[in-house]
């Protein structure tokens, strides 16, 4: 009785003027809305650092390690979003209100021309109108006109997984026979750079030659490995020994055609080389675990949860996952993964499929959830002329952004946090808890 009274007593005495000290209630108040024009401008204040993107110009084969497939885009996704113009006006002065073909010459002309007075400071000018301290290159190589100082390396690191005849596998889908190729380019790149003009006849070499390549690719600068696996096959891992995977390579390194399962099995071996590589090298993994492109690629195949058996796993608890893209459309299970206390989640690409509406509500999950695990992004590509990886920074950015203010706006108003906690969480989305990774490497 004594001891309810006086605890009483200490929770009046805290609620000074202005702090909340009620339940959280389920409604947002009707300060809301200036909640949230108030948060908005302290939050565009905050220097960003984007997780997950591949800046570079259309014509760049780099750009990525793969191409996309005529897909089916989505509504926001075509070039018939107005929003687009907004983006063209925003970045360049654009002077009309429509998209139509003779106007987008401008917009070409008018890019070609920044192009040539900026040179490499062209893509850096873009990250200080967005007020984007550093950003991640996901991309095959980097690019001689991306300024180091501003972009950091993230490469690909599938290709180890398809170093056979893969006939088979190209032959699932008309997607695949425009991917497979590109990673047996990838492979040859990685060989060419490590001076191998051949395979390895052995596994212990392969293996040798596979983390000499991380190793030298972070020695040129790269902070993570990247894999987007869910294109190729299932994310499920199981778990082979070193004996059976060495026993599928010495069999057809020399030619042949693995069956489904041989390969496989030989796969989910690398993959777990790689990711226990990535916890003695420092050398963080990012997993495209959402949704992607094409017709053929199998979302129930790819869910994020297939992964768990992995993040879970205490031989890779010296690994940090990042899963990029947040495991949409899966988000409200992958926000739980990133209890595991090296695993995050990255937003990119949701922020750009979602409209602010709608992705404020993931967001909003996440930020009271694990809002300490979750990083910005913006999944920048250039689409094409018109859509430039430029243009979508600036959709990524703007979405995030409002999308964000709405989220903290309806949780300080729902009295789940305080304004000043907010603005922490803001700062934790969009930079420090992406570069606390890291460890010095990026700011
Ligand atoms: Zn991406």
């Amino acid at each position: 009785m004594i001891r309810a009274r006086s605890l009483m007593i200490a929770v009046v005495a805290a609620a000074a003027p202005g702090l909340a000290v009620a339940q959280a209630r389920p409604f947002p108040g009707s300060d809301v809305e200036q909640i949230y024009q108030r948060l908005l401008p302290q939050i565009e204040k905050i220097p960003m650092f984007d997780h997950h993107a591949h800046p570079g110009f259309a014509d760049d084969p780099d750009v990525d390690a793969m191409a996309a497939p005529p897909g089916s885009a989505s509504l926001r996704q075509r070039d018939t979003n107005p929003e687009l113009v907004a983006a063209a006006r925003a970045l360049w002065g654009y002077p009309y209100n429509d998209l139509s073909a003779e106007h987008t010459q401008w917009l070409v002309e008018k890019k070609a021309e920044v192009k040539k007075q900026r040179g490499n400071q062209y893509f850096s000018d873009i990250l200080d109108k967005l007020n984007i301290e550093q950003g991640v290159a996901n991309r095959a190589m980097m690019a001689d006109y991306l300024d180091p100082k501003r972009f950091v390396w993230v490469f690909f690191a599938d290709s180890f997984m398809w170093p056979f005849d893969n006939q088979r596998q190209a032959a699932r889908n008309a997607d695949e026979q425009v991917y497979i190729p590109l990673q047996e380019k990838m492979l040859h790149r990685w060989m060419a750079q490590e001076g191998l003009g051949k395979l390895p006849p052995n596994f212990s070499d392969y293996l040798t030659f596979v983390s000499r390549t991380l190793e030298d690719n972070q020695e040129k600068g790269a902070i993570a490995q990247k894999f987007e696996v869910a294109y190729f096959r299932p994310t499920r891992f199981s778990d082979p020994t070193r004996e059976q995977a060495e026993d599928i390579y010495q069999r057809f390194v020399g030619g042949g055609i693995p069956s489904e399962a041989e390969y496989r099995t030989f796969q989910d071996f690398l993959f777990r080389y790689l990711v226990r590589e990535g916890g003695r090298l420092h050398l963080p993994v990012h997993i495209h675990s959402a949704v992607g492109i094409g017709d053929y690629f199998n979302l129930s195949e790819s869910n994020i949860l297939n992964l768990e058996n992995v993040l879970r796993d205490p031989r890779y608890a010296n690994t940090t996952f990042v899963m990029i893209h947040g495991g949409y459309p899966y988000d409200r299970q992958s926000i739980w993964l990133a209890a595991v206390k090296n695993v995050y989640l990255d937003t990119s690409e949701t922020e750009i499929l979602l409209y602010p509406s709608e992705f404020k509500k993931l967001l909003k999950q996440w930020l009271e959830t694990f809002p300490d695990k979750i990083t910005f992004g913006t999944d920048c590509f250039p689409y094409n002329q018109a859509l430039g990886a430029e243009e979508s920074y600036w959709l990524g950015v703007e979405s995030s952004r409002t999308a964000l203010a709405a989220a903290l706006a309806e949780m300080i108003s729902e009295k789940e946090v305080s304004e000043a906690q907010a603005l922490a969480l803001a700062h934790g989305y969009l930079h420090d808890n992406a570069v606390g990774i890291y460890q010095g490497k990026v700011h």
